[in-house]
Parts: C-alpha cells; structure tokens; sequence
C-alpha cells in the first residue's frame, strides 16, 4: 500500500530531516510513527501527502510512484488520503455538518447523499446529535472527532494522523485512539504520528521510530493479532 525506498528529504536552507528511510505498509495495516520533536515525522507525513518534494528515493503508494503525479493528478490522489492535524484546522464561521461535508462539496456530490454521508460519518465518532452546532462549542475531544469526521467522510483508503491528540487529556486521547482502531478494522491504513510512547505502546501495534531524521526501529506486534 505504502513503500518508501531510501528516502531523503532536504529543506531549502540545508536541514536534512528525513535520511535514507526505508519501509513498507501493507493495505490495512495500522502504524504508528514515533520519535522526539523535531524528527521527521510531520516531514515524512507531508511527503506522502505530497504538500513537501522529496530530495531522494521515491515513495510509492497502491504501486505508484507518487512523485510522478502530474499537477492534475495530484488533487484525486488526495482524496484517496483522510487527515487528521493536531489542532484539528476546523472553520468556525460554520456548522459542525458544514465542516465535515467540505470535502464531499469540493467532490461534487449530490446534496441528499452528502448529507447522508455526513451524518453517518458524524454518527461513527458519536457527533449526530451536535450537526447544527458551532464546533468553538465543543469540546477539544469532541472538536478532534469533528476533525476525523471530516477526514473520511470520503472514504479514503488511508488515513494520516499528526499528533491528533497532542491536545488532549490522556483518557479522551485513548478514546480518538480507539476510534482509529475501529477505522481500521473496515480496512483503512493508518499510520499515526504521535510522540505519546506511554499510549501507543499501550496500544500494541507496529511502531517506527524516527530519530534525527533516521528510521532507527521498527517494532512489529505479531501478537496482536492472537490478542481478543
Ligand atoms: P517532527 O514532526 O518529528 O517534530 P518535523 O518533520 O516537523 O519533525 O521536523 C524535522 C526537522 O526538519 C526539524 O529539524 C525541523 O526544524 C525541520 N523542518 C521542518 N519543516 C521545515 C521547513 N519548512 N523548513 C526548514 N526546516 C524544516
Ligand atoms: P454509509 O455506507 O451509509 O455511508 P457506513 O456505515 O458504511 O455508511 O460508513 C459510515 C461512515 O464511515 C462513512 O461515511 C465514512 O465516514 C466511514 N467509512 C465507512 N467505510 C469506510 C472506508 N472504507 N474508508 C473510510 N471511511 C469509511
């Protein structure tokens, strides 16, 4: 689904921030991607969103070298990715339902069907009830989950996460954990950004760490899959 083969990434003004990162996740895996602050990991999420160029190497995803998208072809590549920021980039001049049904707006669809799918995307984060509501009225937990919502409302393949619970006091921040768990058991690919070790080692799943802009380990959990 996602391989990166010895990947550099080279910010003008000199800093490497990714060296020579090499891995591979399969469709339906579910990763997180660790280190300290200032890493590589918003730089190595940027790369695969194609929002930054890569230096070196090439990233492929469902087989195709990203990096050879035409500027056309980079918005539908896009939509096949859901994601999630840490400080949830929701508007507040409008609705709960009116964040969460931009991407379907841009896509084009059908009001009746937009609308039906928002409210089953607002419905699987626990939201139904607050569509009308401004989100500057909710709560940090519940303003993230407006943020996931709106980040699969079109069904993306993939979902990225940066440091989604950064703000986030430790029980609400397992909770979007738990929600991310439950994405990927319908078959979504996650790989999560998060600096959070206490919690994403409670979690039990693959983990890559980043350091100095190296992929210094990558800690499989072959149990999980055993685990109820
Ligand atoms: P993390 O997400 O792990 O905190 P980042 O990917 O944000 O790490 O940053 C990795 C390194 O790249 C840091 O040293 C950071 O200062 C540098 N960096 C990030 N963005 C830019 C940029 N736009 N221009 C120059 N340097 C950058
Ligand atoms: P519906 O088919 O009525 O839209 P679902 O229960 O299948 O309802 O899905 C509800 C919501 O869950 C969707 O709107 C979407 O937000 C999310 N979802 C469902 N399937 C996927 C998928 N394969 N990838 C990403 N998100 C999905």
């Amino acid at each position: 689904m996602i391989r990166f083969d010895d990947v550099s990434k080279r910010y003008p003004g000199g800093h490497e921030a990714l060296k020579q990162v090499s891995f591979e996740m399969a469709r339906g895996d579910m990763v997180f991607l660790t280190g300290r602050s200032g890493a590589g990991k918003s730089t190595l999420l940027k790369l695969l969103m194609r929002s930054e160029p890569l230096s070196q190497g090439q990233i492929l995803v469902g087989g195709r070298n990203i990096n050879r998208l035409s500027a056309n072809q980079i918005p539908f590549y896009r939509r096949r990715i859901g994601v999630v920021f840490q400080d949830h980039q929701l508007l507040y001049d409008r609705s709960v339902f009116d964040n969460v049904v931009l991407p379907l707006q841009i896509d084009g669809f059908e009001r009746r069907e937009a609308a039906r799918r928002v409210r089953a995307a607002l419905d699987k984060v626990g939201l139904l009830d607050k569509e009308k509501m401004n989100p500057i009225a909710l709560s940090g937990g519940e303003q993230q989950r407006v943020g996931i919502a709106r980040a699969v409302v079109n069904r993306p393949t993939i979902l990225l996460a940066d440091e989604p619970t950064g703000n986030l006091d430790p029980e609400l921040a397992a909770e979007i954990m738990h929600l991310f768990e439950q994405f990927n058991q319908i078959g979504v690919s996650m790989l999560i950004a998060s600096h959070d070790l206490s919690l994403i080692t409670r979690l039990k799943h693959r983990i890559l760490t980043l350091d100095q802009g190296r992929l210094i380990n990558d800690e499989q959990h072959p149990s999980r899959h055993g685990d109820a």
